[in-house]
């Protein structure tokens, strides 16, 4: 909304005002027709409410710079009345506990959030999100955090499913493959990281030498998954429940350039022998 308003207000006003002064005429205005709309659709005086209240925010914002302690309330606010008031059956199941079916990997990146992209509800996944959506292998020391997840969502939550999900132009996916062959790293936390896949970036650096980097790193965002998948396996009570099938695993991938999702199995083969 902001960023079409302060588009717009461009576009009519060329260097015209300053951009303070365009904010607040577009800000007169649009609460101007707002009110109009108000007296003439009484039914609509609660949403129209709620939107003046989030576009006051947003042109204030736009007039005064980035507020985000009001962008925070606004937020709350709107989910509030939303979502939260108008699904009171929901918020009292989840009052009393969740048992989500899915847990989810996903990227930290800000486009990717899995309850957009997959509409989940509050109570329906179970989520972690870091650098480039990785499971990396049972290490109690070195990967704790990821550890009690996954023990929590297996074993407490008995959570269905688990699903990695990689996406479009990865920042973690690119800094993977850019590290040198000598393992040179620049960085505290993030190289060492995302090196948890570096059997995905080998296996495209080999078999699609040939692609361009943007294409290699694209191969290797859903490379990268299958890694992760392959990781999971490591945890024992996540190969437990995968041979005793109360647990399946997936691969996915998000294309937020071409506004695509794909979902595939789990492709190895798991025998119950394999875990004695
Ligand atoms: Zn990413």
């Amino acid at each position: 909304m902001a960023g079409k308003l302060s588009k717009c207000v461009m576009l009519c006003c060329p260097g015209k005002l300053p951009k303070e002064d365009m904010a607040t005429d577009k800000y007169d205005q649009a609460i101007a027709e707002l009110s109009k709309l108000l007296s003439e659709k009484a039914e609509l005086q609660g949403v129209a409410a709620a939107k003046v209240k989030q576009l006051t925010a947003e042109l204030q914002s736009a007039a005064q710079g980035f507020d985000p302690v009001g962008r925070v309330k606004t937020g709350f606010a709107h989910f509030r009345t939303e979502k939260y008031e108008k699904n009171p059956d929901l918020y009292g199941q989840l009052a009393k506990g969740q048992s989500p079916k899915f847990m989810v990997f996903a990227c930290s990146d800000s486009r990717v959030c899995p309850s957009h992209v997959l509409d989940f509800q509050p109570g329906e996944a179970f989520m972690v999100r870091n650098i480039a959506n990785m499971v990396p292998p049972y290490d109690k020391t070195k990967y704790s955090g990821v550890g009690a997840a996954i023990e929590y969502a297996v074993l407490h939550l008995k959570v269905e499913n688990i699903v990695v999900i990689g996406h479009s132009c990865c920042g973690g996916i690119k800094g993977l493959m850019s590290i040198p062959d000598d393992g040179a790293t620049s960085s505290d936390f993030i190289e060492h990281w995302v090196n948890i896949c570096a059997p995905a970036k080998s296996k495209i650096k080999t078999e699609h030498s040939s692609l361009s980097f943007e294409e290699q790193c694209h191969n290797c965002e859903k490379e990268a998954v299958n890694v992760s998948l392959g990781n999971l396996l490591t945890y024992p009570f996540v190969r437990e429940a995968v041979v005793k099938k109360t647990l399946v695993l997936k691969g996915a991938h998000y294309d937020f350039v071409k506004g695509s999702f794909e979902l595939w199995d789990l492709d190895f083969k798991i025998f119950p022998c394999l875990t004695v």
